[in-house]
């Protein structure tokens, strides 16, 4: 789910609620990692040649040993392998498990020295016996990926050997993988009231701490400067005045504007903390000239239904005074 539409639900869940502080509203996150894998030598090799059909391994000339994928080394013996040989695309199960997404086993290849871990197709797990004889059964289209095997199935002929490998296909050297983690981010009482408030009526609502009686936006459980509990709940401005601002050129990933922009802390009147939001309504080159430590600013709304978030309030705009 992208950000828009994680707001979108957040919009749903959020708006109309002015849920009390026991309640623990979530939005969903989502951490994306793509990457890519270079795959070696070896593992190239394997992976070109499942387009073929064929199963690729590397003999051990020391310990004779015929290893399933290929590989640069010897997993027994340590030495440098440089022999690939292609093995029977059938064997037998040496091991098998049920999880959440499907059977997998773990499949002796005729004439191989280790087991291959795959998915089982086809099958149950009251069908399966160990040394039950099964033969891979291959995709329709090849990508170059583990997956050019589907998986195996029960069934298959004794009697296939391992050959040399009569080279053909291009090596498969890079991989693009993506790791994605997704994950529901609790408001936590605190924030689900700023949010409700902002959602609701545009309201912003922090906590003042009953020791210093500063007032914390957003609002928090425990003051950090006191560690004692917060209490009560009060309303601070939508005006405020700048404490920091910076000028961004720089282009990141996840970035939600389009640089150059100005980024600024901002102390909400009526609020002790600083806030971190986009000060905009000015031209980039006017605010390098006129924006200063005090500026004063106001909200600007978002048009709209608001979704409960701080990106309600569009920007801050500067209010000069001369
Ligand atoms: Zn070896
Ligand atoms: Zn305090």
């Amino acid at each position: 789910m992208d950000t828009k539409a994680a707001a979108k639900k957040m919009e749903m869940r959020g708006k109309g609620l002015g849920s009390s502080v026991t309640e623990n509203p979530v939005f969903p996150g989502r951490i994306e990692l793509p990457y890519t894998l270079t795959t070696g030598r070896a593992a190239a090799t394997f992976l070109a040649e499942l387009a073929n059909h064929k199963i690729v391994g590397s003999r051990c000339p020391r310990c004779d040993g015929i290893f399933v994928p290929a590989q640069d080394f010897c997993a027994a013996c340590g030495t440098s392998l440089d022999e690939f040989v292609e093995v029977p695309a059938s064997g037998k199960l040496s091991g098998y498990t049920e999880t959440a997404d499907g059977l997998i086993g773990l499949v002796r290849l005729d004439g191989a020295t280790n087991d291959f871990p795959h998915k089982l197709l086809d099958t149950q797990l009251g069908e399966l016996k160990l040394g039950a004889r099964v033969e891979a059964s291959w995709a329709a289209e090849a990508e170059g990926s583990i997956l050019d095997i589907e998986g195996f199935a029960l069934g298959g002929d004794e009697g296939g050997e391992v050959k040399p490998l009569e080279p053909g296909a291009e090596p498969v050297l890079e991989q693009k993988y993506e790791m994605r983690l997704d994950y529901a981010h609790s408001y936590g009482p605190y924030y689900g009231m700023l949010f409700d408030g902002l959602a609701t009526s545009r309201r912003i609502q922090g906590t003042r701490c009953p020791s210093c009686e500063r007032v914390l936006v957003p609002p928090r459980e425990y003051c950090d400067v006191c560690y004692v509990r917060s209490g009560e709940w009060v309303d601070v401005a939508d005006t405020g005045t700048i404490k920091a601002f910076s000028i961004i050129h720089l282009e990141f990933v996840g970035q939600t504007r389009e640089p150059p922009y100005v980024y600024a802390e901002i102390v909400l009147d009526g609020s002790a903390t600083r806030l971190i939001h986009t000060v905009a309504g000015i031209d980039v080159e006017d605010a390098k000239e006129r924006l200063q430590i005090g500026t004063k600013v106001r909200a600007v709304w978002k048009g709209g239904d608001p979704i409960g978030s701080l990106e309600d309030i569009e920007y801050f705009e500067p209010v000069f005074e001369d």
